[in-house]
């Protein structure tokens, strides 16, 4: 049988340092960029991006201004730098707001348009039941504000329970008040209908109802190697679409074939030096990690244990400023897992390195506040810089630095539109398996929350302004003060004012897009074709989230990018598929893994099995699988095979059947096969689950019902628009092959 991982073959000209070929002709420093073009890659709609501000400097001075007066902040959201933000989004997505008046007059004008008829009511409205009664008499800015105050007197408040919030509870509490909602610090005795968790899912276990800012799962699923592990799966199927991850390896499993590799890569050109970067698996902020540019530099051993982590290869070319390295940290917000809805927050940070940059040598690879960007690293360097300022200091605001670029003529909009693609495609390769974790946690039928999550992406840009993935944090910061050294050693929270503008925004309009009174009930339900083309993306999306008692408050700043780009991305969404299947066939509520009789279940249910693959086969396939997976999770919370294990099985038995295809073809061929197998059957078990519904694999049986878990199901027509979306991609593409600690 093939070894999963004698798949990531090493193509000796791929061992380059990373994106070598574009950045020869790079330049050292932002200076030399002027004339760089980047390279053509799959991007949502790059034309689609609008950079309004051409003048950065203007734009500087008013945040400037705000960055100072933050006892205005609210205010000066709404009248600069909410203007500032709303220029980096997407085309026609936003309200453009740039004045507080304006923003009140889209807020009220929402209560007053008629659906459907394109009406706008002039006059005071009255509510009545179902009725509108119009009187004519009153100024329309008097009428649309009495409106505005009954209905958001007629609500009742929202209910926030922020009693595990941790550091993220001075941002939470500026966001409620905000909204005017009501938060519960100490908890609530009756259900709350948003629970704020500082850590993870688990940290209240009593939560039957509401909605829960974390999804269970996303802590292991963000680890360094489940990360690389969860990209490398994809990369094996679309290794073009997933290039923006440095080539990792997983220790210790992989320390061999890291350093045959290397070792030949060496052999073949002696000029070439790469270095490498260790990352413990469960590390955050920078700890532990290392760079090494020789195998044998690799600290495997923490006393008799082996270390897990991940070795990935060094970007040494990043894109500097001031001859600083820098990272980006943005945050994403998965609205929901199924369908999928991201957004991204079109105002983010970036990180500063506080020594000037040189490429990696056998001298400087100790020089962590050259070649780390994290905060918590280079607040300990003199060099770092507080600044009140958001476009000066070691921690600047993402719209700053972009700004910053343009003005020496990069072209932003294709930055940015590469970085949505990366979020999307990052978020595609890692929700397979936290759907495994959520039908576990939350089984269809048990009462539950729902749940979303802020994430926070970590990503470098390379000097030819190729955005780079570095890690996805599962709890990013959310405090919005900084250590200061107040005295010599003597360090003191004191308030940061770039934290605060972006982190206060992220929250609040994370809390507006979840607000349970403004759920839209096609958003929250899978419906038939939920995965299907959507010609166009109604643009009003963002205003339409927002009430009249929200008319005060600045534009959201969290943009939609799924499924507003489903048409781009959703052929990639092939191991969801599997997933699809693997849950299907899991079986006992709570299951994380297949047992082998499940899987013989799957094989025959799929007719997988003939004379030349026989059911004695199928066990040894199973055992072969379920034993080195086995070896390479030692926390597995139970025997059986996990995901990863059953997407190397779906791979072999792909490769097995459609042997001239390329890989994946082939999975999409099995894919077909078994999802038409499993609906031919599914006419037989509906009429079988009458007398014998027990008997039933749950998901069909949810289905049947209509009781589909709305963020996991997985309906037939779904899965044959990805079919067909996966094809239609081909044919106009070339073919071608838990660190509970936030940080
Ligand atoms: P942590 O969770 O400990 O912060 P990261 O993966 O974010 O770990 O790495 C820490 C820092 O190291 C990053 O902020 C970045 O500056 C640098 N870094 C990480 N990976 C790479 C890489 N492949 N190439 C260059 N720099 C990297």
């Amino acid at each position: 049988m093939s070894d999963h991982y004698v798949k990531v073959k090493v193509h000796l000209e791929q061992m380059k340092p990373f994106g070598e070929d574009a950045e020869k002709e790079g330049a050292d420093t932002e200076e030399q960029l002027l004339a760089s073009s980047p390279p053509a890659s799959i991007s949502p709609d790059p034309s689609s991006i609008t950079t309004a501000e051409k003048d950065a400097s203007n734009t500087s001075i008013t945040c400037k201004h705000r960055g100072k007066s933050r006892g205005k902040q609210g205010k000066d959201d709404k009248n600069s730098c909410g203007k500032h933000m709303s220029d980096l989004s997407l085309h026609g997505s936003v309200v453009s707001a740039p004045a507080g008046e304006n923003l009140n007059r889209l807020g009220h004008e929402r209560t007053l348009h008629i659906k459907g008829t394109g009406k706008i009511l002039q006059g005071k409205t009255e509510t009545n039941g179902n009725y509108v009664t119009i009187h004519a008499s009153k100024n329309i800015q008097e009428t649309r504000r009495e409106d505005g105050f009954k209905l958001a007197r007629k609500r009742r408040p929202v209910t926030v329970d922020t009693s595990k919030a941790k550091t993220s509870l001075e941002a939470l509490k500026l966001s409620i008040k905000q909204l005017k909602w009501k938060e519960f610090p100490l908890g609530r005795r009756t259900a709350c209908d948003i629970y704020w968790h500082g850590v993870s899912f688990h940290d209240n276990e009593n939560i039957v109802s509401g909605q829960v800012n974390k999804f269970p799962g996303m802590i292991e699923m963000l680890r360094k190697i489940n990360l690389s592990r969860a990209v490398r799966t994809m990369q094996e199927l679309f290794p073009e679409e997933y290039n923006f991850y440095p080539r990792s390896w997983i220790l210790p499993e992989e320390y061999q074939q890291f350093s045959t590799q290397i070792r030949m890569v060496k052999e073949n050109d002696i000029t070439v030096n790469p270095t490498f970067i260790v990352k413990p698996d469960g590390g955050s902020q920078g700890d532990g990690i290392y760079l090494i540019r020789d195998p044998s530099d690799l600290k495997l051993m923490t006393g008799s244990q082996a270390k897990q982590a991940v070795v990935q290869e060094y970007i040494q070319k990043p894109l500097l400023i001031d001859k600083l390295k820098f990272d980006i940290r943005l945050y994403v917000l998965i609205k929901s897992l199924e369908p999928l809805e991201i957004y991204i927050a079109k105002e983010g940070l970036t990180r500063f390195c506080t020594e000037p940059y040189q490429e990696p040598s056998q001298k400087n690879l100790s020089h962590v506040f050259m070649h780390l960007t994290n905060y918590s690293l280079n607040v300990h360097s003199g060099n770092f810089v507080h600044s009140d300022s958001q476009s000066t200091g070691s921690k600047r605001t993402l719209s700053s630095v972009l700004y910053r670029l343009a003005a020496k003529g990069v072209d932003i909009k294709k930055v940015w539109s590469d970085i949505i693609a990366l979020v999307i495609k990052t978020v595609i390769a890692v929700g397979p398996e936290l759907k495994v974790y959520y039908q576990a946690d939350i089984p269809p039928g048990k009462p539950g929350p729902t749940c979303f999550q802020i994430l926070g992406f970590d990503i470098l840009l390379m000097k030819n302004l190729k955005p780079v993935l570095l890690e996805v944090n599962s709890n990013p910061s959310m405090r919005i003060e900084h250590e200061q050294e107040v005295a010599p050693g003597v360090f003191e929270y004191v308030p940061s004012p770039v934290d605060a503008e972006v982190k206060v925004g992220v929250i609040r309009d994370t809390l507006r897009l979840m607000d349970p009174g403004h759920k839209k009930p096609s958003m929250s339900q899978p419906k038939a074709g939920g995965f299907e083309h959507r010609e166009e993306i109604p643009m009003e999306a963002e205003t339409q989230e927002r009430s009249p008692d929200e008319g005060a408050l600045p534009s959201l700043c969290l943009k939609q990018v799924y499924p507003k780009y489903t048409k781009q991305f959703n052929y990639l969404r092939l191991v969801e598929r599997i997933a699809a299947l693997f849950i299907r066939f899991l079986g006992v509520k709570g299951n994380m893994r297949l047992g082998p009789t499940a899987f013989r279940t799957f094989i025959r249910t799929c007719k997988l099995s003939n004379s030349n693959f026989t059911m004695a086969s199928v066990d040894i396939l199973y055992i072969d699988i379920t034993r080195r997976w086995s070896g390479t999770m030692p926390d597995s919370r139970e025997a059986g095979m996990g995901l990863q294990a059953f997407v190397e099985a779906f791979f072999f038995l792909a490769a097995r059947r459609f042997k001239t295809l390329v890989l994946r073809e082939q999975v999409v061929s099995l894919l077909e096969l078994c999802e038409a197998q499993l609906e031919s059957q599914s006419g037989v078990e509906d009429r079988r689950s009458v007398s014998c519904s027990r008997a039933l694999p749950r998901a069909v049986k949810t289905q049947t019902l209509g009781l589909t878990n709305p963020q996991l199901g997985s309906p037939a027509p779904l899965r044959r628009a990805a079919s067909q979306d996966y094809r239609l991609h081909q044919r106009v593409r070339p073919r071608t092959l838990r660190a509970n600690v936030e940080n």
